[in-house]
């Protein structure tokens, strides 16, 4: 099978990783088919926010300006560290990878999916919406895999890029041993007018809980809370609102008056986090995972969003690359796992120290913070970059460091 070059590819789920694949296999002249289980594109108006190795990825899939249009950057790459009560811990600059990208941009994740459905457009994807996969037959090494969808159609692909998500039914056929695993935390997020004068992303780290605040256009900023939840709880939508509201009662300071404004009439989401930590491989026969069904972590690293965008653009330079699909596969999961290994890994140390229940572990981590956290930020970007093969730069700091 390998020797023949791949000409049709099926991408299953048209979330970010989805998308940005479509866009870069389409980009090498395949013929690639983006399936998506939804009926329209319907994704949150909630926030997503993307450091700089994100928007780089972005700059590649070629959306980069109408991303930087849409989105809010912060350009300093600030970071404002408080407690729960409002009292400055310390600020921290996160790095630009280059000119000309910022070190963190945050935007509404409709915003993302309507430029990157704009792309495919000008692309050409052939794009089904309400369908999946009913059937996969990969057993015959030497042809092209048949996928039967849900209406019945059956096709011939060969490559099937599972982009499905956490939940991936695409892995759950090829790999059914690889199962998400709860991590015991809960996420509250809202969205909210920004006031003009708010253009720094915010961390308030209080006892057993973290909230942030992070600007998404010019006019909105989204502010997401985590809390540990060991019994994984189940709360009813229509309570949302009150339960944010209850969860970060204890918050003063710039969260205040979000957390005042949060009604019945808000758009609130609460979201059980859970984590796929697969081994290697992520290819079986035709079937290649990316995104959040091959590598899904905690989002206290803010990562998830650009490890799925550098998955795609790192597909496209291995399959160009390599003549025989297996070996491109292959290279694929060499490349990514360690990266995404480490996000994974960081990010969990950085949800576990979020979630401190008692005030002198807190206050401790906090006067912590105050000498290392720069220092830990850098360090963590810098290695970032030394696990990318494919850039390896480093990155560049807006801002003097803090000591
Ligand atoms: C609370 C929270 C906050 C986060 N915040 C950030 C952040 O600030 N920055 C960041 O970079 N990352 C963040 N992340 C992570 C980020 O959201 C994910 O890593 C990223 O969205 C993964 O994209 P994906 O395309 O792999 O998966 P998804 O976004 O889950 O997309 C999968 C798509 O596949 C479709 N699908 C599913 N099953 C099928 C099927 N059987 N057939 C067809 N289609 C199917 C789904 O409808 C969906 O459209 C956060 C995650 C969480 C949980």
């Amino acid at each position: 099978m390998t020797a023949k070059p791949i000409n049709k590819v099926l991408i299953v789920g048209a979330g970010i990783a989805g998308c940005s694949t479509a866009i870069t296999l389409a980009e090498l002249g395949l013929n690639v088919t983006l399936i998506e289980k939804q009926d329209q594109w319907r994704f949150q108006s909630s926030g997503i926010f993307v450091y700089s190795n994100g928007l780089r990825s972005l700059e590649k899939v070629g959306v980069l300006p109408q991303i930087l249009e849409a989105g809010f950057a912060i350009a300093d790459g600030k970071n404002v560290y408080l407690d729960h009560t409002g009292a400055p811990i310390t600020n921290v600059f996160y790095p630009s990878v280059s000119p000309g990208i910022p070190p963190i941009l945050g935007i509404k994740r409709s915003e993302i999916h309507r430029i990157l459905a704009a792309r495919l457009a000008t692309l050409g994807v052939n794009i089904k919406l309400a369908t999946t996969v009913a059937r996969l037959n990969s057993s015959d090494p030497s042809a092209p895999a048949t996928v039967t969808f849900n209406d019945g159609n059956e096709e011939p692909f060969d490559l099937i890029v599972a982009a499905d998500g956490i939940r991936s039914q695409i892995r759950q056929l090829t790999f059914p041993e690889i199962v998400p695993r709860s991590t015991h935390f809960g996420v509250w997020r809202s969205v909210h007018q920004r006031p003009a004068g708010l253009h720094d992303k915010y961390m308030q780290m209080g006892i057993g809980k973290r909230l942030g605040i992070m600007p998404i256009s010019n006019d909105k900023l989204y502010i997401f809370g985590t809390v540990p939840e060991p019994d994984n709880p189940w709360f009813d939508p229509q309570d949302w609102p009150r339960i944010m509201r209850e969860k970060f009662a204890e918050f003063q300071g710039p969260s205040r008056p979000f957390l005042d404004e949060v009604s019945e009439h808000s758009e609130v989401l609460y979201t059980v986090v859970e984590e796929v930590a697969a081994a290697l491989p992520w290819h079986k026969g035709r079937v290649l995972l990316i995104g959040d069904a091959a590598h899904a972590s905690t989002p206290f690293m803010g990562q998830g969003g650009a490890m799925a965008i550098e998955d795609a653009v790192v597909l496209k330079t291995l399959l160009q690359e390599h003549q025989c699909q297996t070996s491109a596969l292959e290279a694929f999961g060499a490349a990514r796992y360690p990266f995404c290994r480490f996000v994974q890994d960081a990010s969990r140390k950085v949800g576990e120290a979020g979630a401190l229940e008692d005030a002198a572990s807190c206050l401790a981590r906090n006067r912590k913070m105050e000498q290392n956290a720069q220092l830990q930020v850098d360090q963590f970007y810098q290695q970032l970059e030394a696990l990318n093969p494919f850039e390896g730069v480093t990155p560049n700091h807006n801002q003097e460091t803090t000591p």
